[in-house]
């Protein structure tokens, strides 16, 4: 798997704690409350600053369904920010809201005088080919029981890091203390107590523990950069100034004619940019996008007035010597 360098995905419109990243789906009201709304909406809101990675650790490959119904099958059972599982990649909680996956034993919140991680944290959980199969727990999934995936999850990863740092400008790195800002994995750099009140859990697991790390986190930089770089397709160029505007100058080639530039150009029509005093030639491509008129052919000022780019035209036709430049 070489993600960095990959094409990047398509810049989200809007960046916003209910948005996702291409290739995630928001399915914010899958997840129901006891009252039957939208469960995030009975959750207390909260201000993330450290994005942490799971794995399902189910026995088998988790899908889409099985997530959300292993969510609303109980109160206190995991519901996570998002959840990368097939067919539908989803985000389930806006990032915004305390959801329920990460969490920091009572003991070392006194400690530590800190509150619970999970006033603090975003949760992105993940499939894996299921710990029956794999008791190391398997990497990021490129292949699903569940349907295509048409995007790899560890490029999910990496494209939900890159527009939640965005949101909330936690950096794309793991944080220097279990309290300060960045990604971690549920239990790595900062094991029990700090995530989890799991004594002994290994979530996420070494294999996407490794590239976490050394691949998700990289590629997650890249997107990020590529999405917050100045757009340059979106800011109309500056308006030229009178000076910059160029005169054209048409010239009537009675012949083929060699010009004091040492070409020899057909006869018909042959176009100049005449800019700041300086001629530059313009072929015969670059006129054809300017106009739908033929470079071949006499012209009055008049047809020429509709090339938009000109202010004004200069017409001649050549006998002699022809100065150029
Ligand atoms: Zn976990």
């Amino acid at each position: 798997m070489d993600l960095v360098g990959a094409p990047i995905p398509p810049k989200p419109a809007t960046f916003t704690p209910e948005g996702a990243p291409p290739g995630v789906t928001p399915m914010l009201t899958a997840l129901r409350g006891t009252d039957g709304r939208a469960w995030w909406e009975s959750r207390p809101i909260i201000r993330p600053r450290v994005a942490i990675v799971h794995t399902n650790a189910a026995e088998q490959e988790g899908s889409s369904q099985s997530q959300i119904n292993w969510g609303n099958a109980a109160p206190a059972n995991t519901k996570p920010h998002y959840a990368i599982n097939q067919p539908t990649p989803m985000k389930l909680v806006p990032t915004n809201r305390r959801a329920i996956a990460n969490s920091t034993e009572d003991w070392y919140e006194k400690e530590e005088d800190q509150t619970d991680a999970s006033f603090w944290t975003i949760a992105i959980e993940s499939a894996d080919s299921g710990t029956k199969n794999d008791p190391q727990v398997s990497d990021f999934l490129t292949v699903s029981k569940h349907g295509p995936v048409p995007v790899p999850h560890a490029e999910l990863v990496a494209r939900i890091l890159a527009y939640e740092s965005i949101v909330w400008g936690f950096p794309l790195a793991p944080p220097a203390e279990w309290d300060g800002t960045g990604v971690a994995a549920h239990t790595h750099p900062f094991p029990h107590p700090a995530y989890t009140i799991q004594e002994g859990k290994t979530c996420p697991g070494p294999k996407k523990i490794r590239t976490l790390f050394d691949e998700i986190l990289p590629r997650a930089r890249e997107i990020r950069q590529a999405w917050t770089a100045p757009d340059q397709t979106q800011t109309p160029p500056p308006a030229p100034t009178i000076s910059e505007v160029p005169d054209m100058i048409l010239v009537r080639n009675a012949e083929p004619h060699q010009f004091t530039d040492g070409k020899t150009y057909p006869a018909g029509n042959i176009v100049w940019e005449l800019v700041h005093g300086e001629l530059r030639h313009v072929g015969p491509d670059e006129y054809a996008a300017l106009t739908t008129l033929p470079i071949t052919g006499a012209y009055t000022n008049a047809q020429l007035a509709r090339i938009p780019r000109y202010t004004k035209q200069l017409t001649g036709t050549v006998t002699g010597t022809v100065k150029v430049g």
